[in-house]
């Protein structure tokens, strides 16, 4: 079981080589076979750092990326900076889905207000094909993400409202509309789709993806409830950016071996990975939005009288 016993304090003093930045972008299967985002052509975007390791009170979050975005290509007309971290990579070695709550402490401590999530994600409502890009409105997380890194037992409420940014949303439809291929679609965050997170690295069974779907669920995540979570409990904006690698009819196939429409995710992770970059740049630096008073601190008594 995650150990939830240590104190954020406990390592402070080792928070203080974590850049401060604003934005995070975490990138995914949405961007594989890509160095992000060296392989990139995006005018203004460069690496600053690369390979930067963060030790956290649950262990050292690896492979992080310190990104800048030029003043010519940002709304402000101001340098700014981000994190960047490889979620589907990290650790490198091995399969650890509490990666994550090593990687958002280090946001948190960067004083991170803005997350963009990419990932490819499957379609379990039929009209949802692959190719398309989906902007989720909602998610369904059974679990609820044993990765807390809420501080106190009862010292905070986050709401499940609003769990995805409207207006980041709108700047990353905006700039997908611009770059996606006509005969693919995007669903923006106005469509209200509802994204079931199941943790990988097996990918879902038929049985599971009906499931899902009699659920309310419209596509199928590996990562995005810890991310989307996560998001909230440091008290940042959240924003997905993911596309459609199969469709409800390969999930219901039994006589087909593969899941994965194979074509699709070369041909659509480097335009996913220019939208990413191109929204992150345009996202004002402050988000003039109501997601962070969606994390409240609740009074005092309830967590001093017991
Ligand atoms: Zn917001």
């Amino acid at each position: 079981m995650p150990n939830n016993h240590h104190a954020a304090n406990d390592l402070a003093d080792q928070s203080t080589d974590i850049p401060q930045v604003g934005l995070a972008i975490i990138t995914g299967s949405a961007n594989w076979g890509l160095a992000f985002p060296e392989d990139v052509e995006v005018d203004g975007v460069r690496t600053l750092r690369r390979d930067m390791s963060f030790e956290t009170p649950f262990g050292p979050s690896d492979n992080w990326k310190l990104l800048e975005f030029d003043a010519s290509i940002t709304v402000e007309g101001k340098t700014k900076r981000a994190l960047c971290m490889y979620s589907h990579g990290n650790p490198r070695d091995h399969i650890d889905h509490s990666c994550h709550r090593r990687a958002f402490w280090v946001l948190m401590k960067a004083g991170v207000r803005q997350v963009l999530a990419c990932s490819t994600v499957g379609a379990v409502n039929k009209a949802i094909q692959p190719g398309d890009m989906v902007i989720n409105a909602d998610i369904i997380e059974l679990s609820q993400t044993p990765f807390s890194l809420l501080p106190g037992r009862q010292s905070f409420d986050c709401s499940g409202k609003q769990i995805v940014c409207p207006r980041s949303a709108a700047f990353l439809a905006e700039t997908a509309r611009r770059h996606w291929p006509a005969e693919c679609r995007v669903h923006g965050i106005e469509q209200q789709l509802v994204a079931a997170h199941c943790y990988g690295p097996r990918l879902t069974t038929p049985a599971e993806a009906l499931a899902y779907r009699s659920m309310g669920a419209d596509v199928l995540n590996h990562s995005i409830a810890p991310e989307a979570t996560l998001s909230r409990e440091i008290g940042a904006c959240f924003v997905p950016l993911a596309f459609v690698t199969a469709g409800f009819n390969d999930y219901m196939d039994r006589d087909r071996q593969k899941l994965l429409q194979e074509d699709v995710l070369p041909s659509l992770s480097m335009t996913a990975s220019r939208v990413a970059l191109e929204t992150a740049a345009r996202l004002p630096a402050n988000p003039a939005c109501s997601c962070q008073g969606l994390k409240s601190r609740q009074p005092a008594e309830r967590s001093i009288r017991f």
